[in-house]
């Protein structure tokens, strides 16, 4: 392997060493302890598994957190009403909804019904809107995160021919303006892209975010490259693996995130940064 490995792990580890202080000095100081509410709706076993590392996160950094757990059955109002309750508590900093939500659910409607300064998540259209407008408050974590880790391994973007594999509005699209901000210049592909190969083979970096494993082969990396996959991927044996063909990537590129241990920890340990910013908007609105 000639790429050096993103240590997402690592990285985020020193994020929340950070925010654990952060946090201890804002209680030295009387102020509150950040508060998180997570609601999960329904029994799916990653969902569930993602919300306990959420809540374990905040443990360990010294938040408070909330979890609501709904049958897969609620309505749309119960639900809604629930977030208002978050809205008004003054001891809920940020506010999760943990997705995908099941079909019968408007999920665009109760992301709007989390007040934007609590967006801790960052997909309010809010959020998104001052993102692609230069100005970011509450940025979507996996993105943020990346920007985070690139940073942390002194990777500047800017002039860099940079690829977007995906599109959805959690990771494609929100990293897309996250690296348009940073000064790149951006391609983005989906699912109705002809030539994956031929992109590929021009970045200077790529952020794949599909879902499918081993989409990008190791083969079509430009030499020297930089590779973060956002990808998880179970496979028959119980494995995870990412969306790009690690072992070929990793003899081509520079840098290179593995999967498990790369972009996912990031996820978490951005999530309790955006919490702690809130607490602290919050703060000196009251
Ligand atoms: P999604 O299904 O909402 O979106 C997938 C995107 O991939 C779509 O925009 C689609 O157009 C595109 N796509 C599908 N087939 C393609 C193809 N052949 N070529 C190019 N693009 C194609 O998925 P998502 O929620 O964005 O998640 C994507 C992956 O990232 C999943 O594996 C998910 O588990 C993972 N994920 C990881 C983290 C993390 O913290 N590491 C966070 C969120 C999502």
């Amino acid at each position: 392997m000639s790429a050096r490995l993103i240590d997402g792990n690592k990285i985020s580890l020193e994020l929340r060493t950070q925010l654990k202080a952060q946090v201890a000095q804002r209680v030295e100081q009387g102020l509150s302890q950040p508060g998180l509410a997570v609601i999960l709706v329904g029994e799916d076993p990653a969902s569930a598994v993602y919300v306990e590392k959420k809540v374990k996160a905040c443990e360990e950094i010294g938040f408070n957190s909330q979890k609501v757990v709904f049958p897969k059955s609620v309505s749309q109002e119960e639900l809604i009403a629930q977030i208002e309750q978050f809205n008004k508590d003054n001891n809920i900093h940020g506010i999760l909804v943990q997705l995908p939500l099941p079909a019968h659910i408007d999920a665009s409607q109760v992301l709007e019904t989390i007040r934007a300064d609590k967006d801790v998540d960052g997909f309010h259209p809010y959020n998104i809107g001052r993102l692609t407008q230069r100005i970011p408050q509450l940025r979507p974590c996996t993105p943020f995160g990346i920007m985070i880790m690139l940073e942390s391994c002194d990777i500047d973007v800017k002039g860099m021919n940079c690829l977007v594999v995906g599109a959805s509005n959690i990771v494609g699209r929100p990293m897309a303006m996250e690296l348009l901000l940073a000064g790149a210049t951006v391609t983005i592909c989906h699912k109705f892209t002809t030539d994956l190969a031929e992109h590929v083979s021009r970045a200077d970096m790529l952020v794949v975010g599909v879902g499918i494993p081993h989409l990008v082969k190791g083969e079509w990396i430009k030499p020297g490259a930089i590779v973060i996959d956002v990808g998880i991927n179970r496979l028959e044996d119980g494995s995870l693996t990412g969306d790009v063909e690690f072992e070929v990537a990793s003899q081509k590129a520079s840098w290179i995130t593995p999967v498990p241990g790369g972009v996912g920890p990031m996820t978490v340990a951005t999530l309790m940064k955006n919490t702690l910013l809130a607490a602290e908007k919050l703060d000196n609105k009251s």
